[in-house]
């Protein structure tokens, strides 16, 4: 099932080329504050899955192109995020670690942006801002000290997503929070449609270059490892995003071009690029040293 959130956080499911609403079927209020109800689904699917699948067998549905699709968890706990996980990446930024040895960090979900929003580009003083172009695994239930053999049991689906970062050697946290930096989208794709998570070919373009284009085999830590590290320091949630990191090919996005990320057996979405007004404050100002 590919599961969306749509105009102003409705709740949807893909049939074809349409959107099923099927808000109604979680208790949660349209544009409530925070905006939970994506978590709720997917903490309530196997129990709502008999409901979900009659209204999408019987409900009309609108045209997925006259719909705006928002990002689809757009408040999860955490968004878990790996760097250096391909050795391809890790060699062209010249980190010595990994992410099997070096862990991992975190983004804020106010980084998150949807298939439908522009990425902002901060004042940055002529700093490089760079894509990463990551598979996004979205988690199903609570779960803690999950043994990767049973990885499964907590894996509820998969996304797109974008790890825009400012390159410098500042704190990566600060480098990678600003609003916008997390492009989620455009849907979610439950994990029995997407199968083993191990053959993903991923590729990011940038306007019509082809810039990333790897697959989820060379992962140093793979799904099964990357949740069981994370459940290992702390409770996952439902709707917690876990970013995979970045193959190579790394590079700037500037104003005025669009970004597209694709993966095998989820989908794609092609992103503006824009130049905001925002960030003005010193930490940036200096240029990146080496
Ligand atoms: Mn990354």
């Amino acid at each position: 099932m590919k599961l969306v959130s749509y105009n102003g956080k409705r709740l949807g499911v893909i049939r074809d080329d349409k959107v099923v609403d099927v808000s109604d079927l979680v208790a949660t209020s349209v544009g409530e504050w925070p905006p939970v109800g994506m978590n709720r689904l997917i903490a309530h699917y196997h129990g709502k899955l008999p409901a979900l699948e009659a209204a999408v067998a019987g409900r009309p549905g609108q045209p997925l192109d006259s719909v705006r699709l928002d990002t689809p968890v757009p408040w999860p706990s955490k968004i878990i995020a790996y760097p250096a996980n391909y050795h391809a990446h890790a060699e062209e930024m010249g980190r010595d670690y990994r992410a099997n040895t070096q862990g991992f960090f975190l983004k804020p979900p106010s980084s998150l942006s949807g298939p439908n929003d522009p990425i902002v580009l901060p004042v940055n003083a002529g700093r490089r801002i760079d894509h990463e172009c990551e598979l996004g695994i979205i988690i199903g239930r609570a779960c803690r000290d999950v043994h990767r053999d049973d990885w499964r049991d907590c894996v509820f689906g998969y996304t797109l997503l974008i790890d825009a970062v400012i390159r410098g050697k500042e704190e990566r946290v600060a480098r990678k929070a600003f609003d916008t930096f997390c492009p989620v989208g455009p849907w979610i794709v439950t994990a029995d449609e997407v199968g083993e998570p191990n053959d993903l070919r991923g590729r990011l373009w940038v306007n019509d270059e082809l810039r990333q284009d790897a697959n989820t085999r060379d992962l140093v830590l793979d799904v099964p490892g990357m949740v069981e590290m994370a459940s290992s320091i702390m409770t996952l949630y439902p709707g917690d995003i876990i970013a995979a990191g970045t193959p190579e090919g790394v590079g700037p996005i500037r104003d005025g071009e669009t970004v597209t990320i694709e993966f095998d057996r989820i989908g794609a979405m092609k992103l503006n690029v824009i130049q905001g007004d925002t960030g003005k404050y010193s930490l940036f100002a200096q240029p990146a040293q080496a």
